[in-house]
């Protein structure tokens, strides 16, 4: 049985039976009977039940986004808003994906030559639980506009979110087996791999997950696309508009209850203008209204389990004693974290090394450009950064130096489905999202004409 537990209740509120071997046998043998059909389907018949999706997730999005902060804990107007953003990716997709995929004329010596773009099969999905549903979505949409199959393999504690998705293209009027959910643990994710009917992976999630799974792929060498963690940073120099940077750095950082990969978890500060930004910064924080996930009004809810709490306590304990300040918060309450931020911050303390997972942002100041690209560059993780300036020349300078998958000026990282997402280094590898992200599950068939005449 996989457990559903409320993080803000602490109350049980599903018992999930997991698939048996023999359900996960007939699961695959759908998805891939599917595929048979679903391959030789048109972009236009794709693209109305992708719009139908749309649709669906739109008319229901409260009742979905419910589940989510049931679940999971988000404040439930983020939820609605995730909802809302899994229907635009799907719009997305539903117009572009034809356009994406298009027979690619190269001339050569053939009479005619071209790259199509063309299914794999079914593709397995294996996913976090911070945003149950856009994870999902990110991946599934462009997935199935290319023909190819998902089944998917969620968060434990997120399952009945999980059948939610399938329900979503079920309802659009998908076949069956287009999409399906596998209510399975982690365990059971290596026969899967193995399985001849999979024929790719993509994993959101963390270091140990995303290794295990690109291990196994690799031996059966099947593609994988791996979305990890993040430590982003956001830097602000001294020539930035502070009152917006600090309204932009509140939101990169604690939206979400601070548990997105792409969160801004290390702010490091231009020494003239860091007490001033600071002390803006910590009043908005301290306003943040924390309390029920279900009230419109709550911007930080809970974490998504009590470990997750606890390894975020951990984090902050071990930087003050090596030194750190606790300027604002800092304390835990079961699955609850005060909105916390800690100064006096030096590069080899977890709260800056490592990736935090909740509401606790780290600040450290630098005296040059140089020295912030090296703050930047020092961490292992590299998703996106951040940086807040009025000199857009210097930024424009400075792009080249950071080796993050994105660089936002003036902006928090965010996704967005027109833009490639992915990260470097422990980050991941991969895009999703744009046209590079339909491009990953494809065959890039080249095609060649010759003439005897
Ligand atoms: P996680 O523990 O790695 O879990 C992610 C998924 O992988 C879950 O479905 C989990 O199933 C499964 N899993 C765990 N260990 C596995 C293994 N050895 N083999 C196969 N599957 C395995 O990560 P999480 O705690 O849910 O999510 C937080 C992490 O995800 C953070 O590091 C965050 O930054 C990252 N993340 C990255 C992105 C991105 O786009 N780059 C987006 C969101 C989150 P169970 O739940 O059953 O263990």
């Amino acid at each position: 049985m996989i457990i559903s537990k409320n993080p803000y209740t602490g109350e049980n509120i599903a018992e999930i039976k997991e698939y048996t071997k023999a359900d996960i046998e007939k699961a695959l043998d759908l998805a891939d009977n599917t595929y048979k059909s679903w391959k030789q389907t048109t972009y236009k018949h794709r693209s109305e039940l992708m719009m139908k999706a749309a649709a669906e997730l739109k008319k229901n999005k409260e009742e979905y986004a419910k589940m989510i902060t049931l679940e999971m804990g988000k404040p439930i107007s983020q939820a609605v808003a995730e909802i809302e953003k899994c229907a635009w990716v799907c719009e997305y997709y539903a117009e572009n994906a034809e356009q994406h995929l298009a027979n690619e004329v190269i001339k050569t010596d053939a009479t005619k030559s071209y790259v199509s773009y063309e299914p794999i099969g079914v593709v397995l999905a294996v996913m976090p639980w911070n945003y149950p549903f856009w994870q999902v979505f990110r991946f599934a949409a462009p997935a199935l506009m290319a023909g190819n199959i998902g089944v998917l393999k969620h968060a434990s504690n997120v399952m009945q979110s999980a059948e939610n998705i399938q329900k979503v293209f079920e309802r659009a009027g998908f076949p069956k087996g287009c999409f399906q959910n596998l209510p399975i643990s982690s365990a059971k994710v290596e026969g899967i791999l193995r399985d001849k009917r999979v024929k790719a992976a993509t994993l959101t999630g963390s270091k140990p997950a995303g290794s295990s799974v690109a291990s196994i792929a690799g031996e059966e060498i099947k593609k994988t696309v791996l979305e990890l963690g993040g430590s982003n940073a956001l830097v602000v120099f001294k020539d930035a508009n502070i009152e917006e940077s600090v309204k932009t750095c509140v939101q990169a950082r604690f939206q979400n209850t601070g548990q997105s990969c792409i969160a801004g978890k290390r702010l490091i500060l231009h020494e003239d203008i860091a007490e001033e930004f600071l002390e803006s910064f910590s009043q908005q924080v301290r306003e943040l209204k924390s309390g029920d996930p279900l009230d419109e009004d709550t911007y930080i809810g809970v974490l998504a389990r009590e470990d997750l709490a606890e390894d975020l306590e951990k984090q902050v304990k071990e930087s003050v004693k090596a030194g750190a300040k606790i300027l604002l918060g800092g304390k835990r309450d079961g699955t609850y974290f005060e909105p916390t931020i800690v100064s006096n911050v030096t590069k080899e303390m977890p709260i800056f090394k490592e990736e935090t997972f909740g509401p606790a942002i780290s600040v450290i100041t630098f005296k040059d450009d140089m020295e912030a690209v090296d703050l930047v560059n020092y961490s292992d993780f590299g998703l996106g950064v951040s940086i807040f300036t009025e000199d857009v020349r210097n930024a424009e300078k400075l792009v080249p130096m950071f080796d993050d998958g994105a660089v936002f000026v003036n902006e928090l990282v965010k996704s967005d489905p027109r833009l490639p997402f992915g990260g470097t280094k422990i980050s991941g590898y991969g895009r999703e999202l744009s046209e590079h992200g339909i491009r990953e599950f494809v065959n890039r068939k080249t095609v060649y004409f010759h003439s005897f005449k």
